[in-house]
């Protein structure tokens, strides 16, 4: 890879590694790499061809072998019709998936058919900056694993989301030693290594960033913008993003299942506490035992309490069960690749 990478750089490091580490990682990468770029779509006939031409024209202009696999989410646009549309001039390989499986799902299925020594993930709207792909490119080089972008702000977002996704992280990342970090974007380069590891996680409940996180190897956080959306729109909703939060949560953290021991606990202990109270009450004070209002409010809360932890149980069961059927966590429809992309038997040259 062509040095000037090195040199190109206007986003923030946030974390750094052992400078050894780095050095043995920076010398066993290959001359001549082949960048894989996975680009998951859904429903994105307005943005994918300018973003494939972009991303072409950027690797060429950099010398950089490259393919490019774009992973159709079982898109109900001309998305399709589109990509196959640019099949003789740029090295794409389109997977279809046969529905709508979600992000998550897509780039798991984009990293399983990934033939490159390092790949880099993008969304296909534009809000990743291509531009800032070659200095994610030159710290890969430098011997990081994994480079992602983290948001420099999220000033785009309502009051109500940015409070709702702190408080996911806080809860997520309670008493963990391996902390996810917040704020972060599916915009990232990863090596062979990470390819391989996550390719070997079996998991249908896939919250990637919990997973990229989970694999450990070096990494290195950069601060970039977000730009807007270039057409249509998010195909996020509120519910969308709780669903993902409730599946980050049961698979990497056990902390809703104990806090119900210690919600136990602290009623149990001011049960004892308020009964001993009506107790001293009627003995020192003559007080008769009235108080129905007590006993319908505690019944009440109980109930609510009880059913809450029971709701949650509900959450892990529910996943459980997804795990134990083993279903595959996607079916590909149909492969179409360009003449010019990459096969896995292809000589690396
Ligand atoms: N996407 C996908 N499957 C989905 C939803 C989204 O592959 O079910 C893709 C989408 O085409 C885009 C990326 O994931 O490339 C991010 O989606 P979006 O822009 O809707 O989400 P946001 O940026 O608002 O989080
Ligand atoms: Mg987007």
């Amino acid at each position: 890879m062509s040095n000037n990478l090195l040199h190109h750089s206007n986003v923030n490091v946030t974390d750094s590694e052992p400078g050894f580490l780095l050095e043995v990682r920076a010398r066993e990468r290959p001359q001549n790499p082949l960048v894989s770029c996975l680009v998951p779509a859904f429903n994105e006939e307005g943005n994918i061809v300018p973003m494939l031409h972009t991303l072409h024209t950027l690797l060429s202009g950099l010398g950089l072998r490259h393919e490019i696999i774009v992973i159709d989410d079982g898109s109900r646009d001309s998305t399709v019709e589109r990509v196959m549309s640019v099949l003789d001039s740029v090295p794409v390989t389109l997977i279809q998936l046969s529905r709508n499986f979600g992000k998550e799902v897509a780039l798991s299925a984009g990293i399983d058919h990934a033939n490159g020594d390092v790949a880099v993930m993008i969304d296909s709207d534009f809000q990743h900056p291509p531009e800032l792909i070659p200095s994610f490119l030159a710290q890969w080089q430098r011997g990081y694993d994994m480079v992602f972008a983290v948001r420099s702000d999220r000033n785009d977002e309502s009051l109500v989301k940015r409070v709702v996704t702190s408080l996911f992280y806080t809860l997520l990342n309670f008493g963990e030693r391996n902390k996810i970090p917040e704020n972060t974007q599916d915009f990232r380069v990863l090596d062979r290594c990470m390819l391989d590891a996550l390719k070997s996680m079996p998991e249908r409940n896939r919250f990637m960033k919990g997973l990229y996180n989970w694999v450990g190897f070096t990494r290195l956080g950069m601060t970039v913008r977000t730009d807007p959306r270039r057409h249509g729109t998010s195909s996020f909703n509120f519910y969308s993003l709780f669903r993902l939060a409730a599946t980050g949560l049961t698979a990497f953290s056990n902390v809703p299942l104990r806090l119900w021991t210690v919600v136990g606990g602290g009623i149990s202990l001011a049960s004892i506490a308020y009964a001993l109270y009506v107790v001293a009450d009627t003995l020192l004070n003559g007080n008769d035992a009235s108080g129905w209002p007590t006993i319908v409010a505690g019944m009440a809360f109980l109930g609510g309490v009880q059913l809450m932890s029971i709701g949650i149980l509900g959450e892990y069961i529910g996943r459980i069960f997804t795990e134990v059927k083993q279903r595959p966590a996607y079916f590909v429809s149909r492969v179409s690749k360009s003449a010019k992309a990459f096969g896995p038997n292809d000589p690396a040259t």
